[in-house]
């Protein structure tokens, strides 16, 4: 997301103010939106500055015949309401506000719960009709802490629309939900690959409704989605039917009912923090001025770098963003949240939503990205960023620390990092094997962009070192590393996930990374073609060892709870680095049994330079459990006293 936006040059200088908002009394109830029953509706909109309300209704989503009219009427608290008898469902409805004498533009229902094609009119349907067999009796994944959580980060098309994903219905929901599938040489594809391959949750890209598809010529266009037009329904060009309101529904649980079969948990990238439109949007259209934040100029400011910043510290936007989420927990029966630009909402927001989750199911996990693309006039110190991480319990960002200490800069795509012999990267790296919590062997002055720990637990920190923004893993070190071979990139690239998939923290894949995808160098690739961002299922066949070590590396990580231990006095206690004398190395050893592991003492070393590390064992033997690309999951290898780490490799041995 950051770096869509970053292409969008906004100059706006914001310098702090207090958001400019006017304040309304809330409205306490939960009913806004649609009641639908088979002998009557009743719609409820919150718009208090308006003096007018219609309620239109429609035979179809997107031109066909405008059936009839209702005026509605205003109660205490703002809120416009109508009941209208009958059985509703298959119409479409807008509302239509008149504020200041004008008749504004019609939009859809903020809280629809089903629309039309492109998400033109809200849909009027019955949702236990869109319940796939057995739904009551679907049944969540669950993990003992989030610390047990891989996550693997994928875009719905890009899972299926290459031509030999062997998957038939391509570019769908339901594509995710075919099993057996089969690529070049029999590889498995789609859903069995991500069974196959271990990951425990399945973080999807935005997939509630957003504009920029033309869902009438689905399969012309690509779009991550970051543009969203109806927060709480799914998108329509990820259905077979985007005109039938009730196909996204029901394809979406489809999609979730199959991951949680094969025991795969369902994360969402939701995008509070912006919407497609401003003035027209329906937020704007029905309560002008009250939705975004200003600056002090009176201006919209942009810490999206999107064109406007949603006003989460409004009690009524607080309220919608809420009951959004709670939304997609119940009907969808979502397991996790990922908050694009989480650093734009307010801490009180961020924090009051892990409490109505935890109301419903604390396993649920939220994180996001803790910084924005721009300024905002909210005060740094009261907003969702990085830095006030440990203000937020329960709720995880992203950890850009390590991520570029080990590739190198994010934007800067020459720069190398530490497994491309970058030296001083260490201690930004260490910062992330930690999990981000405060711990005494880190230099912090040396770290790259965070003088301070700030996670209060482990269970609050993101380890990854590439994700969609910006290039695949594999074309950031081949264009930072020009001259290297791809034997050797190879190398570089397996380091930087034994990295991750070995700190402390929550690991993070990028989909494909695991059998090293490619966007030929593209970078911001939110419109580019499928063939663009595509999972190529020809690389997998082709790098299939690579894949198979990825799947290893899960597999290490999961059989040894000294990976994933669950509170930063555990770490402290059990995890010392070692000081090596040689440049671009880390080492350290988590010992104790640390976490219930039946490893007595683990020794982990990367060695990021271009020379052997020759290291002489002080303890009489180990046993080998990685050794560049070798995992051995059940140790035989005995090494003594002396212990050769090749360059640009890791090494872990074990002691039972
Ligand atoms: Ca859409």
């Amino acid at each position: 997301m950051l770096s869509i936006c970053f292409y969008i040059l906004y100059e706006l200088l914001i310098s702090m103010s207090s958001p400019t908002q006017t304040t309304f009394p809330e409205y306490q109830g939960n009913d806004l939106g649609l009641k639908y029953s088979q002998s009557a509706s009743v719609f409820k909109v919150w718009a208090p500055t308006a003096e007018a309300m219609k309620l239109h209704f429609y035979d179809k989503g997107t031109d066909g015949t405008r059936i009839k009219t209702f005026s509605m009427e205003k109660s205490g608290v703002g809120v416009w309401q109508r009941e209208v008898a009958g059985d509703l469902q298959g119409q479409f409805y807008t509302y239509q506000s008149t504020i200041d004498g004008n008749e504004k533009q019609e939009v859809t229902d903020p809280y629809a719960i089903a629309v039309g094609v492109n998400g033109e009119r809200a849909a009027v349907i019955d949702l236990r009709k869109t319940d796939p067999i057995d739904w009551k009796n679907d049944k969540k994944p669950s993990q003992k802490s989030f610390t047990d959580i891989v996550i693997y980060e994928l875009h719905i098309r890009d899972l299926s629309s290459h031509p030999k994903s062997g998957i038939k219905n391509k570019g769908t929901f339901l594509g995710l939900t075919e099993k057996g599938t089969r690529g070049p040489s029999l590889i498995k594809t789609g859903l069995d690959h991500l069974v196959d391959l271990g990951v425990t949750h399945l973080h999807i890209l935005p997939a509630f409704d957003y504009a920029s598809i033309d869902e009438t010529h689905v399969g012309q266009q690509y779009n991550w989605g970051y543009d969203p037009k109806n927060y709480n329904v799914p998108e329509g060009s990820y259905a077979t039917d985007p005109y039938t309101p009730e196909t996204r529904v029901k394809e979406f649980k489809e999609m979730v009912k199959a991951l949680h079969q094969a025991g795969i948990s369902v994360v969402m990238d939701v995008v509070y923090n912006h919407t497609s439109g401003l003035e027209n949007s329906n937020f704007s259209q029905l309560v002008p001025d009250y939705y975004y934040r200003k600056n002090k100029e009176g201006k919209f400011s942009n810490a999206s770098a999107c064109g406007n910043e949603i006003a989460s510290e409004m009690p009524m936007v607080n309220k919608f963003i809420k009951e959004s989420v709670l939304h997609w927990i119940r009907e969808y029966h979502v397991d996790g949240f990922r908050f694009d630009l989480m650093g734009i909402h307010d801490i009180k927001l961020m924090n009051e939503i892990r409490d109505e989750v935890n109301k419903i199911d604390p396993s649920i996990f939220i994180y996001g990205e803790g910084w924005t693309a721009s300024s905002s006039p909210l005060p740094d110190s009261v907003r969702a960023l990085k830095a006030n991480t440990y203000k937020m319990p329960g709720i995880a960002a992203f950890c850009d620390e390590m991520r570029d200490g080990i590739k190198g800069h994010w934007s800067n795509h020459k720069d190398k990092g530490f497994v491309s012999g970058k030296p001083k990267m260490e201690e930004s790296i260490k910062f992330g094997i930690v999990g981000a919590i405060q711990h005494k062997d880190i230099d912090y002055k040396k770290v790259n962009y965070s003088k301070n720990a700030w996670a209060d637990s482990p269970s609050q920190c993101i380890n990854y070192v590439s994700c969609h923004d910006d290039m695949t893993l594999l074309d950031k070190l081949a264009i930072s590393n020009p001259d290297v071979s791809e034997e050797e990139l190879k190398k570089r690239q397996i380091l930087s996930n034994t990295i991750v998939m070995t700190s402390q923290g929550v690991p993070f894949l990028h989909a494909g990374v695991d059998f090293l995808n490619t966007k030929n160098g593209i970078s911001n690739s939110y419109k580019s073609p499928d063939s663009v961002n595509w999972l190529d299922w020809d690389r997998k066949a082709k790098y299939l060892a690579i894949h198979e070590f990825y799947k290893n590396l899960i597999a290490l990580r999961k059989a040894h709870p000294a990976f994933r231990m669950t509170s930063k006095e555990m770490i402290n206690k059990h995890l010392n680095f070692v000081n090596l004398k040689e440049e671009n190395t880390i080492a350290y050893k988590i010992s104790g049994n640390a976490n219930g592991d039946e490893w007595k003492e683990i020794f982990v070393i990367f060695n990021g330079s271009n020379e052997n590390l020759n290291y002489k064992l002080e303890e009489s033997q180990w046993l080998r459990a990685l050794e560049g690309q070798n995992i051995e999951l059940e140790p035989v290898t005995v090494i003594k006293e002396s212990l050769l780490i090749k360059s640009f490799s890791a090494v872990i041995l074990a002691q039972k």
